[in-house]
């Protein structure tokens, strides 16, 4: 049992974090792996890893990236099923942008088994358009990322209005949506996720 300001969590853990690019998932992300104790998996940095290290898988992915488009989804789908087969899932895991295609929510269900009911909540970030043009543009000066140009952030977040956003209606079907505003400092928006997750 782990206590986590105020939250208490019995046994393993599975946890989605979906987001519009810029909401604050990978930040999030990590300070929730470390409040529950579980891996936080990222496709998107497992993407940008193997491009760093020139892998046949990141030569593919590159070209989708910066074109601020989804790796298709059988690239992408391999990859996840690979990482949760891995023993540190065991007791639990947050994933980190994906699934983000209906199709990859399909593939998901099929490796956890038992129509995905083996997720406890899926934490939808919210951030106005606004705001997360304004902060991808700010992570653009200060990291450089190829796909944080403007052209290239409308277009993300294009993609994923069309194919991200109805996942959600989705999961609010299975009753696993926790709504939490993205917006604030960072340790706000993480006490509110926690608490957010402990009140379910
Ligand atoms: P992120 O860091 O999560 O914003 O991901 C960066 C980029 O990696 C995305 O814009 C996509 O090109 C790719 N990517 C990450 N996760 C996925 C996914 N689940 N499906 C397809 N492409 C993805």
């Amino acid at each position: 049992m782990t206590e986590t300001g105020g939250a208490v969590v019995n046994g393993s853990l599975r946890l989605l974090l979906i987001g519009p690019p810029g909401a604050g998932k990978g930040t999030q992300a990590a300070r929730l792996s470390e409040a529950y104790s579980i891996p936080a998996i990222s496709t998107g940095d497992i993407f940008r890893e193997n491009v760093k290290n020139g892998t046949a898988l990141g030569v593919k992915a590159k070209a989708f990236m910066d074109a601020g488009q989804y790796v298709p989804d059988e690239l992408t789908n391999d990859l996840v099923r690979d990482r949760l087969s891995q023993p540190d899932v065991a007791d639990g895991f947050l994933l980190d942008g994906y699934p983000r295609t209906l199709q990859q929510v399909e593939e998901l269900d099929d490796i956890l088994g038992v129509d995905g009911a083996a997720l406890d909540a899926v934490v939808v970030l919210t951030a106005d358009t606004d705001e997360v043009v304004r902060r991808l543009l700010k992570r653009s000066a200060e990291q450089g990322r190829s796909d944080d140009t403007e052209d290239v952030i409308r277009k993300r977040l294009e993609v994923y209005t069309e194919q991200t956003a109805p996942l959600v209606d989705v999961y609010s079907g299975r009753g696993l949506v926790v709504d939490v505003d993205g917006l604030g400092e960072i340790d706000e928006v993480t006490g509110r996720i926690i608490a957010a997750l402990a009140s379910r």
